[in-house]
């Protein structure tokens, strides 16, 4: 068995498959594991996230993967999340006593930011969406509609629009609302926020990201596998209908009965040849998905400015700030160093792609002057950007088309990666899904079925009356 890829989607499917007794020899173009989802040391020695990456209770299969490999424990949930408007005034979002779907009502009720007219808005289009199960009729419009248009037809206030739904989804999914399919942006609602109490609780890694994969080589080297490091895949080869062969620099050539392809859909698009897309025609139309990009900023004080782990702005560029000080100290028992290193967050950062980086550090450095009043004695010691720029599919409307199944037709070609159809966003959670049915695609091909793939958590509460 054969993966091509070492992120999410990869390293999920060669576990499993190698659970299930396969010998997995894993190929990553990498020094490194964790495509988009890693971390690097840079020069000096500091550790740093691509970008800060989250999840959330409703995510049952990230979580199930960072069982299986040893890394659950380095996950730490929140049930607080913490809103802040440019005028100083917050909110929260954290389950009080009640049951579903009323988990939130206290907190939304508290919610200082909005007005009594905007929390009336966003109440009669969560009743739509709980009504429906997370599925209103005009989700299934053919193409899909936008977000920015669910929201219009259901008389959504400015205020509701921008100080609520936008906030929440553009970092969900990564895309603007006006270029989000509606069936994500339900989804997320339903499936975080109504189904159930803990769907929404937020989880973030306490070591940097690289070491969540630490246990993925052992899973499948101790079923006679290997991971292979810098080894990027040029050609795949294939004759009458079925994979021969993945071709390495200098010519080298594998085979393996089975080959999981979990790169990302540009890559697998380039590796696609004309042979290729005539036996599976979806090879062909990958360049209809398109990206989006994510930029994270990373600032080092000389001293503490922020006490809370992390804090949602609102109407600012920076969407998010993350305390990695405390976030980190927290798993390694010290969290008391003098200084303090925080790492801000913009989802869909269209507008900074051509923004110079000292431009940028400027900008994010006044607004988090402005939310958190410590900084500004604060001396910076220094900063750094770092700008994806395709950072995940832009799950535009009626994407979902365009997203091949991970079995193909081309015998022996399986497919993973976020962007397979998975019924999920960009995500961590979607990455692990298309692994898990890579994999569960293979076993059934090989007369050997075996299911991985996670339940969704279950409604609860007095979810059952509304639906
Ligand atoms: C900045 C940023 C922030 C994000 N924040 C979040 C978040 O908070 N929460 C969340 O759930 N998701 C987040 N995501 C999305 C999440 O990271 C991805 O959805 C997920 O990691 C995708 O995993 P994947 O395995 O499908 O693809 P990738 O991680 O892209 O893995 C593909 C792998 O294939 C390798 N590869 C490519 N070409 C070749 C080749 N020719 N030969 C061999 N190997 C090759 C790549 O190096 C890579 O390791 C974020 C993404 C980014 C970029």
């Amino acid at each position: 068995m054969i993966v091509i890829g070492g992120g999410l989607a990869g390293l999920s499917a060669g576990v499993a498959l190698a659970e299930a007794g396969w010998r997995v020899r894993l190929f990553e173009q990498r020094p490194f594991l964790g495509g988009r989802a890693t971390s690097y040391v840079l020069p000096d020695g500091e550790h740093v996230d691509n970008c800060q990456h989250v999840t959330l209770g409703c995510c049952t299969n990230l979580e199930d993967f960072y069982r299986r490999v040893g890394s659950a424990g380095k996950i730490k949930f929140f049930d607080r999340l913490l809103f802040q408007d440019p005028q100083g005034r917050t909110g929260e979002m954290q389950a009080g006593m009640l049951p579903a779907p009323f988990h939130m009502a206290g907190s939304f009720a508290a919610f200082a930011p909005l007005t009594l007219v905007d929390k009336r808005s966003i109440a009669w289009a969560m009743l739509d969406i709980l009504r429906g199960k997370g599925r209103t009729a005009d989700l299934d419009e053919p193409g899909g509609i936008s977000m920015l248009e669910w929201l219009k037809r259901r008389k959504q206030t400015l205020g509701a629009i921008e100080r609520f739904w936008r906030v929440v989804l553009v970092s969900a999914l990564d895309e603007e609302l006006d270029r989000t399919d509606a069936r994500f942006g339900v989804d997320v609602f339903w499936k975080g926020f109504l189904s159930n109490r803990t769907g929404y609780r937020m989880g973030v890694p306490s070591v940097p990201l690289a070491e969540l994969y630490d246990g993925c080589k052992a899973e499948i080297e101790k079923r006679g596998g290997e991971v292979n490091l810098r080894m990027p895949v040029r050609a795949i080869h294939i004759a009458d209908g079925a994979v021969t062969g993945v071709e390495f620099d200098g010519g080298r050539r594998e085979t393996a009965d089975a080959y999981v392809f979990a790169l990302p859909h540009p890559a697998m698009a380039e590796l696609a040849n004309e042979e290729m897309k005539r036996c599976e025609p979806r090879l062909g139309e990958l360049e209809n998905i398109g990206v989006s990009p994510i930029t994270g900023v990373h600032f080092w004080f000389d001293r503490e400015v922020m006490k809370e782990p992390f804090v949602t702005l609102l109407e600012t560029t920076t969407q998010w700030i993350f305390n990695k000080t405390a976030l980190y100290g927290a798993a390694n028992g010290t969290g008391k160093e003098k200084g303090q290193y925080l790492q801000l967050v913009i989802s869909a950062s269209y507008d900074l792609l051509q923004k110079p980086r000292q431009e940028i550090i400027d900008l994010c450095l006044k607004e988090v002057q402005q939310a958190l009043p410590a900084a500004r004695e604060a001396k910076l010691l220094k900063a750094t950007v770092i700008k994806e720029a395709a950072a995940t599919f832009s799950p535009q409307p009626g994407v979902d088309r365009w997203r091949p199944t991970q079995e193909t037709k081309i015998r022996g070609m399986f497919l993973a990666g976020d962007w397979t159809a998975t019924g999920w966003p960009a995500t961590m959670e979607g990455a692990v899904r298309s692994g898990y049915l890579a994999a569960e695609a293979v076993l059934r091909n090989a007369g050997t079925p075996r299911e991985f793939l996670q339940a969704d958590l279950p409604a609860d509460g007095f979810v059952g009356w509304f639906c």
